[in-house]
């Protein structure tokens, strides 16, 4: 048998005017900080977004540290983050010198199990002027809500939550560029929202990230402290701590390039998606997240559960189609082993241990995925 051709899990697309912005930059030596492309890519996300104000950072990480600061929380409050997520949203909290406070996932839809985040809030929590003293006494100021996978969970009922009980919502919605939730975009529900730009998500510059808000205030804030908090273009007057979390406009350039394709992005990752939805729904115990009725994910990477994640696995990458697990709970990463787990069973350690993310890149022809979808099916016809 010849060697089949590798499936990445996850590539971008470079198409459009990515090469001409790029050799713009490098003609005219405009490659680093300064030069049109970072405020051009800031406009273009902010309209994708909807949102008034989009802030460029070095990737998403710093977005989600610089919009928690801004969105007020201090060294040494809590933010309640969702257990089952990629480690960046909890590290963003530790950053600031905040603590996380972990709540499990529910089992339908991947995204905060709200049930028991209200329950934890009604009966377990004090209220007060700002937030919530947490049991064993931590002040818990904010709540960070990571859109998973592009999916998006009651995201009204989590920010009527969130409102009774005074903290601040700071949306992760890294993965979730382009996804709705009726007819409203991610990142636009809370205080402030974040994108990435990193390799693998939807839209990418190689690295980068973004803050979008709809308080001018706050944006020029997380401009003003990711930019080493300089007072004025010419002299070197720093009125405060600030980071070198820039986006550089080569980077730029290609974010701009893509944006403006972005539409079209969304529509193949969307259609590959449901390819796989439909193929694949009733092979198996194979179970797609649920999605709310007035939700449209992105489709950004297409993931399900079977009892048989682990050999399914392995099967896919013999035959070199590059598939990935979820990643592990926070509760079981060692830095946060300590830390608090609001959980009444463990859902987040459920999915980890059945779901499985399938080739998804926006380049994936209709052969390739064709190719996976037979053997997940062949896979299950040997396993019955
Ligand atoms: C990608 C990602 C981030 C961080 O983005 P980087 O650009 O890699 O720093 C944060 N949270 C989640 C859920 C992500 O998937």
């Amino acid at each position: 048998m010849t060697d089949p051709t590798p499936i990445p899990l996850s590539v971008p697309t470079i198409e459009g005017n990515a090469w001409e912005y790029v050799k713009q930059c490098l003609d005219t030596g405009w490659i680093s900080s300064a030069g049109k492309y970072v405020g051009d890519f800031e406009s273009a996300i902010a309209e994708l977004a909807g949102a008034p104000h989009a802030v460029a950072t070095v990737n998403g990480t710093a977005a989600l540290q610089i919009a928690l600061q801004v969105a007020g929380v201090l060294p040494g409050e809590g933010v309640f983050v969702p257990n089952l997520t990629f480690v960046a949203s909890a590290n963003a909290v530790s950053h600031l010198h905040a603590v996380p406070v972990f709540v499990d996932a529910e089992r339908d839809g991947w995204q905060l199990d709200l049930d028991l985040f209200e329950d934890h809030l009604a009966n377990k929590c004090e209220p007060l002027e700002r937030g919530v003293r947490a049991p064993g006494g931590l002040i818990v100021t904010a709540v960070m809500p990571v859109h998973v996978l592009g999916n998006i969970g009651d995201i009204k009922r989590l920010c009527a939550l969130a409102e009774q009980y005074r903290l601040t919502v700071v949306e992760d919605s890294t993965e979730a560029l382009g996804s709705t939730s009726g007819n409203q975009s991610a990142g636009i529900f809370g205080r402030l929202g974040t994108f990435s730009f990193n390799g693998n998500k939807i839209l990418s510059t190689g690295g980068g990230g973004m803050i979008v808000t709809a308080d001018e205030a706050l944006a020029k804030r997380a401009k003003h402290l990711t930019t080493t908090a300089k007072t004025q273009a010419a002299e070197y007057f720093h009125d405060e701590v600030g980071y070198n979390y820039r986006l550089v406009n080569v980077l730029a350039a290609i974010g701009l390039s893509q944006a403006e394709v972005f539409s079209k992005t969304l529509q193949t990752r969307r259609a590959i998606e449901g390819r796989y939805r439909s193929a694949l729904s009733s092979v198996g115990d194979i179970k797609f997240a649920q999605v709310r009725a007035e939700v449209n994910p992105n489709g950004w990477l297409t993931t399900f559960t079977t009892e048989h994640m682990r050999p399914l696995l392995a099967s896919l990458q013999s035959a070199k189609i590059e598939c990935r697990p979820m990643w592990v709970p926070m509760n079981q990463l060692p830095m946060y082993a300590d830390k608090t787990y609001v959980r009444n069973s463990d859902v987040s350690g459920e999915l980890y241990r059945q779901c499985i993310s399938i080739p998804s890149s926006g380049n994936l022809t209709d052969e390739q995925a064709g190719r996976v979808i037979a053997h997940i099916t062949d896979f299950f016809e040997r396993a019955a």
